[in-house]
């Protein structure tokens, strides 16, 4: 029995009936590329090549793949496996001309947000089927003024549209973690806006917690604080708003009004 890396985030899916329900949750990717980061013990990858059409797994722990590589069922020729760090690989290496990837993966917890935002640079990637920690898939689901709707809120919230969400208790998992989890299904938007930009915009807009809009574009030296103060002014806006008042809507509204005039 091999022995989980706390510092690698290993915590293996083992609750056969949760992967077979995530497994069916999957559209037929016979005709796709499949991304996995962090296949562990291959629970999820032996699956994953009965259905995908190739698998590139990505896994940062020589001891995995050792394993991974003497699972007969994983003995097949559509399975790549690369002995890497994801936040260190550059992908385009492996995908060359392909596109509509699927990215499939249980995210390591303590690297998550990072490797999300790092997937979102490739824009042949289309689906984002991904296992997070519950807080956060809350935080990406929350309405417009709770405590929870935020810069990851408006960020994927933009981007892509939220496609599935399947709760999985922290007893599905071994080692058993602190906290519940939720499996996820994002499909890519298409969006003719520079999005890297945009994303460094609503950082700027959410810098600081719960004060206003304005104050923290000031806080973040924005190069945008006049345009969006002028921007509040002409729609009738408080100039006191804070940014978990404004809606996903109205921040695609008033990036394009920057965009258009305001650079
Ligand atoms: N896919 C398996 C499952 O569902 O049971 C394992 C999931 S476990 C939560 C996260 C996996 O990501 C571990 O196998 C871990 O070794 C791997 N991992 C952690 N950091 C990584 C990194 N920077 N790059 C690639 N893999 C990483």
């Amino acid at each position: 029995m091999i022995k989980a890396k706390k510092n690698l985030g290993q915590n293996f899916l083992v609750d056969k009936n949760k992967i077979n329900e995530i497994y069916n949750s999957l559209p037929d990717l016979s005709d796709n590329f499949v991304i996995e980061i962090g296949p562990g013990t291959g629970n999820f990858t032996e699956k994953l090549i009965l259905k995908a059409r190739k698998i590139i797994a990505i896994e940062i722990d020589q001891d995995m793949i050792n394993l991974l590589k003497n699972n007969e069922k994983l003995n097949n020729e559509k399975l790549i496996l690369i002995h890497d760090d994801i936040l260190k690989i550059n992908l385009n290496d492996f995908i060359l001309q392909e596109e509509n990837i699927y990215l499939i993966a249980n995210l390591p917890y303590y690297i998550s947000t990072k490797i999300i935002f790092k997937m979102f640079q490739y824009k042949q990637i289309i689906i984002f089927a991904i296992m997070l920690q519950k807080e956060l898939v809350n935080r990406i689901f929350a309405k417009i003024n709770t405590r929870e709707y935020g810069r990851l809120t408006v960020a994927i919230g933009s981007l892509f549209s939220l496609n599935k969400r399947i709760n999985v208790p922290r007893e599905c998992f071994n080692p058993i973690p602190k906290v519940d989890s939720g499996f996820i299904i994002l499909k890519r938007i298409e969006i003719d806006f520079n999005y890297n930009l945009y994303l460094k915009f609503i950082k700027e807009c959410f810098a600081t917690k719960r004060k206003t809009l304005l104050n923290s574009l000031k806080v973040s030296e924005s190069p945008y604080l006049e345009f969006v103060k002028l921007y509040l002014i002409k729609n009738n806006l408080k100039l006191n708003i804070r940014a978990e008042q404004i809606s996903i809507q109205s921040y695609l509204k008033i990036w394009k009004e920057i965009e258009k005039y305001a650079k």
